[in-house]
């Protein structure tokens, strides 16, 4: 779902003073709980923190989000999704009517027979599950859980199955790279075609925490990464499946083991806030999963009120600008990617940007 829509984005920041239109983009996250432990999960790492946020104000910002030109929603957090099974249905239902592209990132141990055939009835579009390793000692100790293969391997079954049946849904793989992973990559792609699986996208470890720091990969690690992938061309193309892994190896803008720094980050202008949100399991507004901080709260608030609100103006305006937040130093490269095409659309002359700041 990394699809950028040039045309549109012109359009609104043209007419951003008019009020008219909202994100393109938006990402819900439906849930702050979390079945797993795995060792990398920066926010919450004994997944128990409970703070969901009303199932109806979720759908109800859905639904105004949806009337102000979303094109596409995202599902997924800082917790497990499929832990507010209802909610995803009920956004499922609402974005087939007004035909908004849905994606889900999971964890993919809690599908079931009932909930897989409503989502794909449903004709949800993407389903991306975070498989890190083949290897059943290896993810269940990256995961944290001993049943996580397992269930893994059976919703693979039951997605395959109803997805084959309502003709929907492509079934993805994202992976983090890890010291723990980076002699099994051949093999995932294996088990990707197996399963039937049509992209495995990869991404860094960023090093939040000690525990994460175990997982960093080395200058060694590194230097075996690069002949471990610089071996594997051959095979990935023969199982057909997608990926960004070449690419990522060679050209990632951030390292491979990024850690977190305080001071803030000097990269062109972020215009990700003027096409993206995201909406947090307690009602924060934030304008990328990557963001560390609240920038407003759509409790009591409709979403034009935040969308338009004197904070996220304020926010643009810092990030139209040379100094951005110690975040943005560990921006994932998807939104830098995305970032990049928007200011392409205006031939890198951001003056439209400023002009719908004015009076703000
Ligand atoms: S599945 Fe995601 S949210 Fe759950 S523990 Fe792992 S990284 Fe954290
Ligand atoms: S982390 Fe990236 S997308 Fe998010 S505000 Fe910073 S530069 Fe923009």
């Amino acid at each position: 779902m990394n699809e950028i829509y040039s045309d549109e984005i012109r359009e609104r920041i043209e007419g951003f003073k008019n009020k008219k239109f909202g994100p393109l983009f938006l990402e819900i996250y439906p849930s702050s709980r979390c079945n797993l432990n795995c060792i990398y999960c920066e926010l919450h790492p004994e997944g128990t923190l409970n703070q969901n946020f009303p199932e109806d104000s979720f759908e109800k910002l859905f639904v105004e989000a949806s009337e102000m030109g979303l094109k596409s929603v995202s599902l997924s957090g800082i917790g497990e999704p499929m832990l507010n099974p209802s909610l995803i249905l009920r956004i499922a239902s609402i974005a087939r009517k007004k035909g908004i592209k849905t994606s889900m990132v999971t964890n993919g141990t809690l599908f079931n027979e009932s909930f897989t055939k409503k989502l794909m009835g449903y004709g949800w579009d993407e389903i991306i599950l975070s498989v890190d390793s083949p290897k059943k000692a290896t993810l269940n100790t990256l995961r944290g859980r001993p049943y996580t293969y397992d269930k893994i391997v059976n919703s693979l079954k039951l997605i395959n199955k109803y997805r084959k049946s309502f003709d929907s849904t492509s079934l993805n793989f994202h992976s983090v790279i890890t010291n723990k992973n980076i002699g099994d990559l051949a093999d995932l792609f294996l088990f990707a075609q197996k399963n039937q699986v049509s992209k495995i996208t990869f991404d860094s470890l960023v090093t939040y925490s000690e525990k994460m720091k175990t997982l960093a990969l080395s200058k060694n690690d590194e230097e075996r990464l690069n002949l471990e992938t610089s071996k594997m061309k051959n095979l990935v193309d023969q199982t057909g499946v997608l990926t960004n892994l070449f690419s990522f190896v060679q050209e990632n803008p951030i390292r491979r083991t990024a850690t977190l720094s305080d001071k803030p980050a000097q990269i062109p202008p972020c215009l990700v806030p003027w096409f993206r949100m995201v909406i947090f399991p307690g009602g924060d507004a934030r304008p990328c999963c990557n963001f560390y901080e609240p920038v407003d709260s759509f409790i009591g608030k409709s979403f034009s009120e935040v969308w338009f609100g004197k904070k996220m103006m304020e926010l643009r305006e810092r990030l139209l600008g040379a100094t951005k937040f110690p975040c943005c130093n560990v921006c994932p490269s998807g939104l830098l990617i995305q970032s990049k095409t928007c200011s392409d659309a205006f031939s890198g002359d951001l003056t439209p940007f400023h002009k719908a700041l004015e009076n703000k």
